[in-house]
């Protein structure tokens, strides 16, 4: 499902100085259905899911991937600790290389 900030079928309201509000009653529900009753859940569903906070529809914190709000200069960036790694990969096959040659292993 596409998110593009909106909440799905939503009807959307400008209360004041633009500040958007969601009409409760056009909001996604919440699809669960309770164990005890047999009763769908009636809360709204979390934002681009279908589920309520309750039932686990919680959105994952943390900002989104390939965002630059902690980047200080790139070193520990998932490509560069895949390279660091891979480097040490090879230094240490080169080292078990020159050993045999060494020691005759
Ligand atoms: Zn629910």
């Amino acid at each position: 499902m596409q998110d593009d900030g909106d909440r799905d079928g939503a009807r959307i309201w400008y209360i004041s100085n633009g500040v958007r509000g969601f009409d409760v009653n056009t909001l996604p529900r919440c699809r669960a259905i309770a164990k005890a009753t047999g009763n769908r859940c009636k809360r709204p569903a979390q934002k681009g899911r279908r589920h309520c906070g309750v039932h686990n529809g919680t959105v994952p914190a943390g900002g989104p991937k390939g965002n630059k709000n902690a980047y200080k200069h790139g070193l520990y960036t998932n490509e560069a600790v895949k390279e660091n790694r891979l480097a040490r990969e090879l230094l240490h096959e080169a080292e078990d290389f020159i050993n045999q040659i060494i020691h005759g292993g």
